[in-house]
């Protein structure tokens, strides 16, 4: 069937409200309008609004704010808390060990701790005075191509109103065709429309393998008289207990305002038991008696799960291709040693805006012209300190003493360490056999006990998203071999799909009369967290992008 869309040509097209977007396109019309230009900017995100996907820490280095809006706290920018003191603990079961020295990537003091979901928001509103249009609700689902797929040239938002089974219905909108010279993509980690752009494109070629950390994140209320009110420092960071030393992860407790905290937890996607359920290691965080304490009384008020790109600088696509340029954590912007990544984010995205406007002005908008904007990259800041990491996240993935080895290394070297590259494998090839790992954990480990309250089930975690998804459109989670999900996955790794996803979106069912098996998927409970794109052992789930204005509705997180 042959459907007709309206198109609209812009100038630049930015993809994702994210903070590299938000501050690429504020930087764009900045420079526009000092060069009395007034380029049609046009940025689209899938969220129902801009921010409803954002989730993060978040701990804010504002050195990337202050260049873009140096009046941001008169300007109204939402701080929680100013970091006023880092703490560092090591956790065994039962005991907590404060380390002496935080390492210098963690030193957080004066860094300001912020909700990136109210973050992204406030960004929107100084990028649509500057004249930005932003389109929230709308899903960039395909990449629009010209001159024989050679160049990029915008994005196609998704249909509105398919059943499930593709077909239109009554209230069927067709997607619009977004065209410009320029468009930035910025859709965060693991995103669907950056994933083929790196496979048709070859962005990838002679880069070593992303890797991700699946984060899980609350924000919860207190009582007053909580422990940050009397405490030495403000941003807590944990390692050790539950994941143990060879497990890549830790934790994280933020001050918030109003008697709130961010309480996170991260684990390492090359993790090789296939019987770890992140979210049940997140819950025993939260079980920890440093953490427990901290947050006794409280009640959780918002949940959400993201995926974050910590490959580091070994792991960056091509910056630049014709037609587009690749920003954020899309690209693998990522302090992944301070676990940071706004400020990076923010800061390529101001230089892609540097180079989208150069190409605008030159009627050339190829790739060789695009490419000042990788070479402003490696000549700011934002190179330095991605480049001390570069090899950070392969020692994390080594097993012990070898890891202490290598990161003491690094330490000492700015980054260099023993081996440089030092190499890693793909998160979907590190899973042990079910015959060759552990035994699965005890239930009591596996199912800890949940309050409703301040230890929230994965169901009632969903719930705290806000997430909504309609229930009679096309899935958007493409398992393409189900034969293999109950045969040889089941039998290898025991479905651990199943346990990966926060979000309880993948059951295994078995039928009581004819003792089948089958994969059963609740995919209105996605959080959009693409953990599931990334770790399956055999690349059999693709995520896709869902009808705009679906998923997740984050307010504070
Ligand atoms: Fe994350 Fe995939 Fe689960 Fe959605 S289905 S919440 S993307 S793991």
């Amino acid at each position: 069937m042959t459907i007709a869309r309206e198109r609209i040509d812009f100038d630049v097209v930015f993809v994702g409200g994210g903070p590299a977007c938000l501050a690429g396109a504020i930087r764009l019309m900045q420079l526009a309008g000092e060069q009395g230009l007034t380029p049609e900017v046009a940025l689209v995100e899938k969220g129902a609004e801009v921010g409803a996907h954002a989730l993060s820490g978040a701990v804010l280095n504002p050195i990337a704010l202050e260049e873009l809006i140096p009046d941001y706290i008169a300007r109204g920018c939402p701080i929680e808390a100013t970091v006023r003191g880092d703490e560092f603990y090591f956790l065994t079961r039962d005991k907590t060990y404060r380390l002496p020295l935080v390492p210098r990537y963690m030193h957080n003091t004066g860094f300001l701790i912020v909700s990136l979901a109210r973050f992204a928001r406030w960004l929107a509103t100084i990028a649509e005075e500057l004249g930005v249009n932003i389109f929230p609700g709308f899903s960039a689902s395909e990449v629009l191509y010209a001159e024989g797929g050679r160049r990029v040239a915008g994005v196609r938002t998704g249909d509105q109103g398919l059943d499930k089974h593709g077909a239109p219905k009554g209230n069927f909108e067709p997607g619009i065709d977004l065209h410009a010279p320029v468009t930035v993509f910025g859709e965060g980690a693991r995103g669907s429309l950056m994933k083929s752009l790196t496979a048709k494109l070859g962005l990838a070629a002679g880069k070593m393998p992303q890797v991700y950390e699946t984060g899980i994140k609350e924000v919860i209320q207190l009582p007053e008289g909580h422990y940050f009110t009397t405490s030495e420092g403000n941003d807590l960071h944990t390692f050790g207990y539950p994941l143990g030393m060879e497990t890549p992860g830790g934790g994280f407790i933020y001050e918030m305002s109003d008697n709130r905290v961010a309480l996170g937890f991260l684990v390492g996607l090359g993790y090789a038991n296939p019987w770890l359920d992140p979210y049940a290691e997140f819950i025993k965080f939260k079980r920890h008696p440093l953490v427990a304490g901290i947050i006794r009384d409280g009640k959780v008020v918002e949940q959400g799960a993201r995926t974050v790109s910590t490959g580091g600088y070994y792991t960056m696509p091509r910056l630049a291709a014709d037609g587009a340029l690749f920003v954020g954590a899309a690209a693998a912007f990522q302090n992944t040693p301070g676990l940071k990544g706004i400020h990076v984010s923010m800061k390529s995205g101001m230089l892609a805006a540097e180079a989208a406007l150069a190409a605008l002005a030159s009627g050339d908008a190829g790739e060789q012209t695009l490419a000042r904007y990788p070479r402003r990259v490696e000549e700011s800041w934002l190179k330095a300190e991605i480049y001390e990491g570069r090899n950070f996240a392969q020692a994390l993935a080594k097993k012990m003493p070898a890891k202490l080895i290598h990161l003491g290394a690094q330490y000492i070297s700015a980054g260099r360490g023993l081996i440089d590259p030092l190499h890693h494998r793909e998160d979907c090839r590190t899973l042990k056999p079910v015959g060759k790992a552990p035994a699965a954990q005890p239930q009591t480990d596996v199912k800890p006990p949940y309050d409703g309250v301040l230890y929230v089930d994965k169901l009632t975690g969903v719930y705290l998203s806000k997430t909504l998804h309609r229930e009679d459109e096309p899935c958007h989670l493409i398992v393409h071999d189900t034969g293999l999900c109950v045969t040889t996955c089941y039998e290898t790794y025991a479905s651990p799909c199943t346990r990966f996803c926060p979000a309880q979106v993948y059951e295994m069912e078995t039928d009581e009369k004819t003792g089948r098996r089958h994969l059963k998927l609740n995919p209105s409970n996605c959080l959009h967290c693409k953990t599931c794109d990334i770790k399956d052992p055999y690349r059999n789930i693709t995520w896709a992008c869902p009808e705009g204005g679906e998923g997740p509705n984050y307010s504070t997180v």
